[in-house]
């Protein structure tokens, strides 16, 4: 895909990691801006293949930092996490995600990422709970993204609080299936409602026949689970048309929109367009 502005400014490489002062920095402007407004939320519609409406969002955060302008979520996410701060944050996130989405007359569903930490915490599902009670969103409403990392390191506890969460009535997505070491039994361990294939095994789907086979079993393995597939980053109609007659149910990317900010989703939400 051609580099636009706004990817100059978002991209980062995560191999190449913060000096620690930089790090510790950041953190603390983190904190700040918390309480300062300076964190947005931004939507990404996901649509259906068949029909290309529009069939919910992904809530994406995004950083005003006041020097440093627009901070990519893929730099100051880790961080948040390292120092803790992702709880707040990621509180935050969840509150105004249901906040906003109980706003929408067209009834559709949100997704709000939960880093491992969140996901550690055996309190989540109550505060979880709480939200939706005080937002008045449906539970049916809101869907939870987890990885893989989020759920490694305690397996019982992950699982009791995924049951937990479930039993609310909102379902629990697995983000970035395939990039992990053990997605497969992850599938066999954990009652998902949805699997995100990640955009690393989309984009060249329709010309890398490696990433062409893997997404095809993908697809076959989840069916015959029975458990619905979402394919992340599709950029190009070529790639939208090999995921539908694949029988991918669900796409998410830049062919159908980039991650915008909550006025400028407002038609889809309110009813005034229909894709
Ligand atoms: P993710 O959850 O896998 O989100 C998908 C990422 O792919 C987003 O990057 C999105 O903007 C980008 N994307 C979507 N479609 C396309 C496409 O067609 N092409 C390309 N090249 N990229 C596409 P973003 O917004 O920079 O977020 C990066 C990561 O930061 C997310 O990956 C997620 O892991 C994390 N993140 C973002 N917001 C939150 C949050 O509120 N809480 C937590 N815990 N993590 C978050
Ligand atoms: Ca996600
Ligand atoms: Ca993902
Ligand atoms: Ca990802």
């Amino acid at each position: 895909a051609k580099a636009t502005t706004l990817d100059r400014i978002c991209v980062y490489d995560p191999s190449m990691d913060l000096a620690a002062r930089e790090r510790s920095a950041l953190a603390m402007d983190m904190r700040h801006g918390i309480g300062a407004g300076e964190f947005e939320l931004y939507f990404q519609q996901q649509n259906d293949t068949q029909t290309g409406r529009t069939t919910g969002f992904e809530v994406l955060l995004r950083w005003n930092h006041p020097t440093r302008g627009l901070v990519s979520p893929a730099e100051f996410i880790p961080i948040a996490e390292k120092t803790g701060l992702i709880r707040e944050l990621g509180d935050w996130v969840l509150r105004e995600s249901c906040r906003e989405a109980a706003t929408w007359r067209v009834p559709l569903p949100v997704a709000v990422n939960v880093a491992p930490l969140q996901l550690g915490d055996q309190d989540f599902p109550k505060r979880v709970l709480a939200v939706l009670v005080e937002t008045g969103l449906p539970a049916s409403r809101l869907e939870l993204e987890i990885t893989e990392t989020g759920i490694i390191a305690d397996q019982q506890g992950a699982l009791k609080v995924i049951r937990e969460l479930k039993s609310y009535g909102l379902r629990i997505a697995m983000d970035d299936y395939g990039t992990g070491y053990s997605s497969l039994s992850m599938l066999q361990l954990f009652p998902f409602d949805k699997i995100k294939i990640d955009r690393g095994f989309v984009s060249g789907v329709s010309t890398n026949r490696h990433s062409a086979a893997i997404v095809r079993s993908t697809l076959i393995l989840a069916s015959s689970l029975d458990i619905p597939v979402l394919a992340e980053g599709v950029e190009v109609e070529a790639e939208l048309d090999f995921l539908r007659l694949a029988g991918c149910a669900q796409v998410q990317g830049y062919y159908y929109g980039r991650p915008m900010p909550r006025a400028a989703i407002e038609d889809k939400v309110n009813g005034a367009a229909a894709s």
